[in-house]
């Protein structure tokens, strides 16, 4: 069975303690709707295994970020923003406003999307 920390949200839906509408699941990874979508596609992808942030990625872990990336188009496509773009971001630590502590990368669309910080 993958790692999990009991105090974490996203190992807690992982292991359907949790519920959450999920788009797309294996061994490895899980992606699923993000609760409060910042537009109108906003899905999270995340590792089956807790790693806190890209801070702790590691030659042990770093595994699962291809298998993360790979999934990416193709979940882009089924939720029709691959043609015209998206974003995928990684938020770390305190400035960089992650408010979970399980990695986990944003893909977000279905509109045009601002720069700014
Ligand atoms: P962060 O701010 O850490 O980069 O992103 C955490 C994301 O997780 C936020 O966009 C937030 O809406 C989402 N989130 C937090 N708790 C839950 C939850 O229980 N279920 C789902 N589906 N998303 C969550
Ligand atoms: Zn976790």
């Amino acid at each position: 069975m993958h790692n999990q920390n009991n105090n974490c949200v996203f190992c807690k839906i992982i292991a359907g303690e949790i519920p959450s509408k999920k788009i797309y699941e294996d061994e490895d990874i899980l992606i699923f709707y993000d609760i409060n979508p910042v537009a109108p596609v906003h899905v999270l992808a995340i590792p089956k295994i807790h790693i806190e942030s890209l801070n702790s990625i590691n030659i042990d872990n770093i595994e699962y970020i291809p298998k993360i990336f790979e999934k990416i188009p193709e979940i882009a496509k089924n939720l029709g923003i691959f043609e015209d773009g998206y974003r995928v971001i990684t938020n770390i630590g305190e400035n960089g406003q992650q408010s979970v502590g399980h990695l986990h990368f944003h893909i977000i669309g279905g509109r045009k999307l601002k720069w700014e910080f």
